[in-house]
């Protein structure tokens, strides 16, 4: 049994800069909550501009040593820290919970799902190659490697406190960059406790550097001008992302951009119904439903809306709300006294549109953040609900007519991450594939993200891939060598 003072004592509350743990320049600290409970976890150190200078410089000067090293002895460092994070998986489990709220099962999940990109990019640190033939006039042999891109700057969001690390660390380690990490400062510890496990696992000085600040945008600033920096990679909201890139610009760096999503999960006439309703389970409520791929617009065909409505509900009210460590809490809070007032706001927003409760709609536990998991039918199509992402445990249904139908709809968004489908019609599924404007679709199912597959979204939902063999090119660049034949 993990007691949790002792797990919380065992994090470092400091600043990880060229391998040491640091307090930063100047005083100050950060608090970091249980959404839960309202109740300090912990204090951290608060990094400075200056701290963000100090560990780019850490990162930049640790550059050529480490791109330098086989990619046999990264590929080890890698999997060396997959072998540890899963020796400690319950510790990591129980901190995502503890900073960010959800269900310890989800966490666990978390754990086994982030720490496969760690695997999966020791494994394809070693298959990094290019290529070599003849030009179409045959004078001469087009020889193309490529190198590491340069020091990273990754930016993380509090919602998948170890996924979202390890799906930019992995990666960028494998290629032969060096990092400065900078995750959300709502959900820090399991970025610390990631950085010693590495740091554990034999990471060397400078090649991961780790600041938490409550100042990102001027803190962010510098380091994202200075030219010592090649790279940015994002996981967050669309309008921070686009400031990010209009930063980038200046300085040229190649960006990596996780945005948001506004997910369609279209329910078919034909489709097995109980399956759907399954799937909807984890595509809306999974991490409370705070994620980019939750299904953000149910589009359902007419004649199943209320049999899927009413079998949809009927498992909402059998959650139970509560902290994610206790062994019967099956929904966490929402991270954030702002986020259950958006939540608040939705659903009246929404019924004063015309919609109609379902299920849900208020906030059944006083001590944390917690919101009901919520159905809202019967939604009118122009309603902000379907336009936004909603980033929470609330479902808006919509019903359609037909497949053409369900298809505009769908595509009625200037988000393109995530499609989900339900049908039993092969040819309809098909046909889904090809026009479903988003870069992910998961047919027959709520849950499609694996280390091994492109995650990444059309539209303003992004740019780049991560994970898959995709995801270590974001980290390379080519060069390219003529030798004339002779
Ligand atoms: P979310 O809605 O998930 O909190 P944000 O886009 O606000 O998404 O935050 C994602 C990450 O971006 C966090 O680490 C946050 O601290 C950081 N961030 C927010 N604003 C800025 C900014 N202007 N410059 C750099 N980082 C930022």
């Amino acid at each position: 049994m993990i007691n949790e003072d002792e797990l919380l004592a065992e994090i470092p509350k400091q600043l990880f800069i060229d391998g040491q743990w640091t307090d930063g320049r100047e005083a100050g600290m950060i608090r970091i909550e249980d959404p839960a409970t309202r109740q300090t976890l912990a204090e951290i150190s608060n990094a400075s501009v200056s701290d963000g200078l100090d560990a780019l410089a850490s990162a930049h000067a640790a550059m050529p040593a480490w791109e330098k090293t086989a990619p046999r002895e990264r590929a080890e460092l890698l999997r060396k820290t997959f072998d540890l994070i899963s020796e400690r998986s319950e510790k990591f489990a129980r901190i995502i919970s503890l900073e960010m709220g959800k269900p310890l099962q989800e966490a666990r999940a978390e754990v086994t799902y982030g720490n496969e990109f760690f695997r999966w990019f020791s494994e394809e640190a070693v298959r990094v190659s290019g290529r070599f033939g003849l030009n179409p006039e045959g004078t001469g042999r087009i020889t193309t490697t490529k190198r590491p891109i340069g020091p990273v700057y990754a930016i993380t969001p509090w919602n998948f406190p170890l996924a979202m690390a390890t799906r930019k660390i992995a990666p960028a380690l494998a290629a032969g960059c060096t990092v400065v990490l900078k995750p959300a400062e709502l959900t820090p510890l399991t970025s610390l406790y990631l950085a010693k496990t590495m740091e554990d696992a034999g990471l060397p000085a400078g090649v991961l550097n780790l600041i938490v600040t409550t100042k990102s945008k001027e803190v962010s600033g510098p380091i994202i001008d200075d030219p010592r920096l090649r790279k940015i990679t994002f996981t967050g909201s669309t309008a921070v992302g686009k400031t990010l890139l209009a930063q980038a610009a200046q300085n040229v760096l190649k960006s990596s951009m996780e945005l948001g999503g506004n997910a369609p999960f279209i329910v078919f006439e034909d489709a097995d119904i109980d399956a759907a309703v399954s799937g909807a389970m984890i595509a809306k409520l999974r991490n409370m439903g705070q994620a980019c791929t939750a299904a953000n617009r149910f589009l359902v065909h007419d004649s199943i809306a209320a049999e899927f409505t009413d079998k949809l509900a009927a498992k909402m009210r059998m959650l139970k709300p509560g902290r994610g460590v206790e062994k019967s809490t099956s929904l966490g809070p929402v991270i954030s006294s702002d986020a259950q007032q958006r939540m608040i706001e939705h659903v009246s927003g929404t019924l004063g549109r015309g919609a109609e409760l379902a299920s849900g709609g208020s906030i059944p536990l006083s001590a944390g953040y917690f919101f009901d998991a919520t159905i809202l039918e019967n939604v009118p199509y122009d309603a902000n609900i379907l336009k936004q992402e909603i980033f929470g445990p609330i479902a808006p249904v919509v019903k359609f007519s037909d497949e053409d139908h369900a298809i505009q709809l769908a595509n009625d968004t200037e988000y393109g991450l995530v499609s989900y489908a339900y049908t039993r019609n092969l040819d309809r599924a098909m046909r889904l594939v090809d026009s479903l404007e988003t870069g992910m679709t998961g047919i027959n199912t709520g849950l499609i993200s694996n280390a091994a597959a492109p995650f990444g979204g059309f539209k303003h939902s992004g740019l780049g891939r991560e994970g898959g063999p995709e995801g270590i090119e974001e980290f390379l660049e080519a060069r390219y060598v003529l030798f004339p034949t002779t």
